[in-house]
């Protein structure tokens, strides 16, 4: 392994024991139902908090996370032990559950059935994050999607990973 691997490594968390030598780094996007722009700032920074808790309790890396309107993007670094439709349906179904119930809002917060998730690999770290971190510059004005296939299509438009 070269150096900069095992800075890269070290930089996002990578798991590793005596037997087990892992990087599992995974972009994942999962869209408000209809696409609706439902994500405020306000409802944003729930929402983030929320995500870190929660990633943490699933001992889950959250190495990036940031939102568009109808949209959220998180970069993940797993364990071996992750089963990826259990995790999703964990940090979907609580973070749509804790908004409708610790704010107050005029509406309740659905996420669209289903996610899109992607690997990243080390090498590629660097702009999957710039990618994701600068979210609202790359989809520019957000919350005209009007249904919901087009809310994950768009998301996942310019999509970098592989
Ligand atoms: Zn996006």
């Amino acid at each position: 392994m070269s150096y900069l691997q095992k800075q890269q490594r070290r930089r996002y968390g990578t798991g590793k024991t005596t037997h087990t030598d892992y990087a599992l780094y995974y972009h994942l996007i999962w869209a408000v139902e209809e696409g609706l722009p439902l994500i405020t700032q306000e409802i944003e920074e729930v929402l983030k908090k929320f995500l870190v808790k929660k990633c943490k309790a699933l001992e889950i890396i959250l190495i990036a996370v940031e939102m568009a309107k109808n949209h959220a993007h998180l970069i993940l670094s797993l364990k071996p032990t992750h089963y990826i439709p259990d995790l999703v349906q964990a940090l979907k179904g609580s973070s749509s559950y804790f908004i409708n119930n610790h704010t107050n809002m005029d509406f309740a917060l659905y996420w669209e059935r289903g996610y899109s998730i992607r690997t990243i690999s080390e090498m590629n770290m660097d702009n999957a994050k710039h990618y994701v971190l600068n979210q609202k510059k790359y989809h520019g004005i957000e919350g005209k999607t009007s249904s919901s296939k087009a809310g994950l299509k768009s998301a996942l438009g310019t999509t970098q990973t592989p």
